[in-house]
């Protein structure tokens, strides 16, 4: 039984995001919780789809103590500000040395921070939780899907784990495979590590494990984890960061140098064999609609419109309003779309009350380019105080908390309003306001990617839609100055 350090401390940054995370952001709860600290901590985590989750459950399994520091989050958005980092990493920092006869350091980290004046934010973090606990001591990291995993990160750790799944429905899995690498670290194995970066950007919405070509590169990566290695990792990368370290990685450790090394090298040259495959598919909002407008709609079997350039989920605020107008515009039948951010549009319906008629300027609340408020009379079909426990296999266990939330109807299009942002994930955040998603023609979801492992079973047809936002899909228009040399900001289209 060893003594084992938990701390988390996730956010993944989009440089190009005006909008900075602030202490205060880490500290208010969202879909995860805030900011706690101590024995609260593994409380507030429990029965959540998230790696501290999975980890502290299994490493309870394997008999060892949890020593819990800190846990927290922010939405997506702009750098970390320097606050907000130093302070976040100052308690973890303190925490560990109060408790210095720990064994073992867990990390739950995201692997994409940005900070004001840190790079490689998590890179920082494992180098000054390092220095604390010297070289011998085991420190597991586990990493999103999207880290942009850098070899600082890599010469800190001992080893790192990283999620296998977009959506990722395997968060609470992945903090469980970090229990049993440091289960095998603690038992005295001896791993080494293998880093390569690959030298292309891949578009968020070309990264869904559930197509093509990523479905069957992870699975490689999946069989390719057993003795002697320790944990392989493909993380695609999280394209909207303008630092170093932005791009796709192939990871692994494990106790046989020149085994780790030959996967790892393996895995990369397959993955760069396969770059055509990660061309990007989008519609243009004015073709989107047509094709809802002009398709018949199998009942129970909505196409989905995802509005990925506004996905709170990676930077975006959730209130842009020009597929909503296309579709009020067009004359399409039963829209559900949501869910937008606007607190004031919230708090005027509840001012109103279910069933009455609001005048509202509705949505463009942060600057989008050419971006305006939908100015409308909306009927409020439903109100909710947006707390509830996500259902899907994403948000599973999550206990939003998005303030107050309204329904509203504009003709045949019902619109989710909520007072946070919160990437449209989970249909648990429509039936919060009394809609079942399946009985809708069109989904218009702010979302990318996570949506299709709640909504995927339900789409007849899933269309990714250019409209704007800050959330850039196509990462070779975003005004890039510091990747690495030679990085292609797109995927090289295979010849004809
Ligand atoms: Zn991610």
């Amino acid at each position: 039984m060893a003594r084992i350090a938990i701390a988390g401390f996730q956010h993944e940054t989009n440089t190009f995001s005006p909008v900075p995370a602030t202490f205060a952001d880490f500290e208010a709860p969202d879909a995860w919780p805030g900011l706690t600290r101590g024995e609260p901590m593994l409380e507030a985590v429990a029965g959540i789809n998230l790696p501290a989750a999975g980890f502290a459950r299994e490493a309870r399994s394997l008999h060892h103590e949890l020593v819990p520091l800190l846990w927290c989050s922010a939405q997506p958005s702009g750098p970390v500000t320097r606050d907000a980092f130093e302070r976040v990493s100052s308690l973890l920092i303190d925490d560990l040395r109060a408790h210095r006869t720990v064994d073992a350091v867990y990390l739950d980290l995201h692997g994409a921070m940005v900070a004001e004046h840190v790079d490689d934010a998590d890179g920082e973090i494992l180098q000054r939780v390092r220095r604390v606990v010297g070289p011998a001591v085991p420190v597991v990291a586990s990493l999103d899907f999207h880290a942009n995993l850098s070899r600082a990160m890599a010469t800190a750790a001992t080893a790192l784990v990283s999620y296998r799944t977009y959506p990722h429905v395997d968060m609470a899995d992945c903090g469980a495979r970090a229990a049993r690498v440091m289960h095998e670290l603690l038992r005295g194995a001896r791993a080494t590590s293998c880093i390569e970066q690959a030298d292309f950007l891949i578009p968020l919405t070309s990264q869904s494990t559930l197509n093509e070509p990523l479905r069957s590169l992870m699975a490689e990566a999946e069989a390719a984890e057993r003795a002697p290695l320790l944990s392989v990792c493909l993380t695609p990368g999280f394209p909207a960061a303008d630092v170093a370290d932005c791009g796709p990685a192939v990871y692994a450790c494990g106790t046989d140098e020149p085994a780790t090394t030959r996967v790892v090298r393996r895995l990369a040259a397959e993955l760069c064999r396969r770059e055509g495959e990660f061309a990007l598919e989008l519609f243009p909002v004015a073709e989107a609609v047509a094709r809802v407008t002009q398709s018949p709609v199998p009942r129970g079997r909505p196409i989905v419109l995802a509005d990925t350039q506004d996905n709170p989920g990676a930077g975006g605020n959730a209130d842009t309003m020009s597929l909503l107008k296309a579709l009020v515009a067009s004359g399409a039948k039963r829209v559900l779309a949501g869910v937008i951010c606007d607190p004031g549009a919230a708090a005027r319906a509840h001012a109103a009350g279910e069933g009455a008629t609001v005048e509202l300027s509705l949505g463009a609340r942060t600057a989008t380019a050419g971006e305006t408020p939908l100015e409308a009379r909306f009927k409020v079909r439903a109100l909710g105080d947006g707390r509830f426990t996500g259902t899907g296999p994403f948000y599973r266990g999550g206990r939003f908390e998005l303030g107050p939330m309204a329904l509203l109807e504009l003709g045949e299009v019902q619109i989710a309003v909520a007072s946070r942002k919160q990437q449209a994930a989970d249909q648990a955040m429509f039936r919060h306001l009394r809609a079942e998603p399946a009985e809708y023609s069109v989904l218009a979801l702010k979302s990318s990617v996570h949506f299709r492992a709640d909504f995927g079973p339900i789409a007849s047809a899933v269309l990714v839609v250019e409209a704007p936002g800050p959330n850039v899909a196509d990462p070779a228009r975003l005004p890039f100055e510091r990747l690495r040399p030679g990085m292609r900001t797109s995927p090289r289209r295979r010849a004809p």
